[in-house]
């Protein structure tokens, strides 16, 4: 069996206003501890697999993986050695600023490096409350380089408070400046309960207007295709040969385990995903040697519709069989009428205009299943 192995690490330096993924700030001397529940709930879950799988991908996610010590992660990495293919990616966030810890994870043999940049313009990631600047991020990117990562992701953001066009057009061309084999772009989303939602909702939060996004956003689009990188999904962009193979097990519906906080697992059909508090997590594992918040069988008409969502995230499309369904043919023809999905050769893809919409357009594709 071959598997995507996910393993989460909460920890970060500070406390980003637009975040709200799971993580804990000021919580670094709790690392060992949950490094362990880590590896006794991976342990856990292999065993209930009954036969070991072969990990092809690993990828480090948080939170922030750079902000604990790269001997913590090898920890990990070591506890299933023996399970990891010889060619398998495997990947570490890291924020800019931890570039002091860059030779180490080369070393234990984290293979491609994902760089939270968000932005090479100071103004933006003073907006985004991020600690690192524009010069911080070069030097990361140059330091990742000179330990020997041969394959390094760029993220970015657009659509942050106060933004121009210009200002986007700078951040894109220094990535494609440096030449990394990977750039994703993220629009900004104001997630709820967060500081830029209340900021937001007092109307003291500037985020630039709906259509300023969708300009910056086919900007990007149009001038990394232009630089040689192939948009292969929705928000990302890669040289030839290097999509992110983690992230393609996801898009392809293929079979994952994720450990650690809030970590999601897809295997057999079931999807389950562990418990969002820190002290819980540990606790249950210590316990019981589980964290499972929940666990769900997939319905064949869910299948049908997680396969829909993944298959028109990635550029190249849904294979056009999915149309012989008579309601989501029906649905198909009304949104090409629209301009918003394509048929190319034998696949369904999303238009320029589609990527726009990509969400509404999923959902009402498979609006009448
Ligand atoms: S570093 Fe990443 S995970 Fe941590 S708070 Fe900021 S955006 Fe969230």
């Amino acid at each position: 069996m071959h598997l995507g192995l996910y393993i989460h690490i909460p920890f970060c330096h500070s406390r980003c206003p637009y975040c709200d993924f799971a993580f804990v700030v000021g919580k670094n001397h709790m690392a060992k501890r949950y490094m362990d529940a880590v590896i006794v709930e991976m342990q856990n879950r292999l065993q209930s697999l009954g036969t070991l799988p072969v990990f092809n991908t690993l990828y480090f996610g948080g939170g922030t993986p750079s902000a604990i010590p790269p001997g913590q992660l090898n920890q990990i990495t070591a506890s299933v050695k023996s399970a990891i293919a010889p060619d398998a990616e495997i990947t570490a966030e890291a924020n800019p600023n931890d570039h002091k810890y860059f030779e180490k994870l080369y070393e234990y043999g984290i293979n491609r490096l994902s760089l939270g940049v968000q932005a090479f313009t100071d103004r933006a990631l003073k907006a985004l409350g991020r600690f690192h600047t524009a010069s911080d991020a070069i030097e990361a990117f140059q330091a990742a380089r000179d330990v020997g990562f041969k394959n390094i992701n760029i993220d970015l953001m657009y659509g942050v408070p106060e933004q121009t066009l210009e200002e986007w057009a700078t951040s894109i061309q220094r990535a494609i400046d440096l030449c990394p084999e990977h750039i994703s772009v993220y629009g900004l989303t104001i997630e709820p309960q967060t500081n830029f939602a209340r900021r937001f909702q007092k109307g003291k939060l500037d985020v630039p207007p709906e259509t300023d996004q969708a300009e910056m956003y086919m900007y990007a689009i149009d001038q990394l295709e232009a630089a040689g990188y192939t948009h292969y999904e929705i928000s990302n962009f890669a040289r030839p040969g290097f999509a992110s193979r983690h992230n393609l097990n996801y898009w392809h519906d293929r079979p994952y385990l994720g450990v650690g906080l809030s970590a999601h697992s897809y295997l057999y059909n079931r999807r389950s995903w562990n418990v969002r508090d820190l002290t819980t997590y540990m606790q249950h594992i210590e316990a019981t040697g589980y964290a499972v918040e929940r666990e769900e069988q997939l319905t064949p008409t869910q299948h049908l519709l997680e396969r829909i969502m993944l298959g028109l995230r990635q550029r190249r499309g849904l294979r056009a069989e999915f149309l012989s369904h008579p309601k989501i043919q029906k649905q198909y023809i009304a949104m090409a009428n629209q301009h918003l999905l394509e048929r190319t050769d034998n696949r369904v893809r999303l238009t320029r205009r589609g990527l726009l919409l990509a969400d509404l357009v999923c959902t009402e594709l498979v609006r009448e299943l």
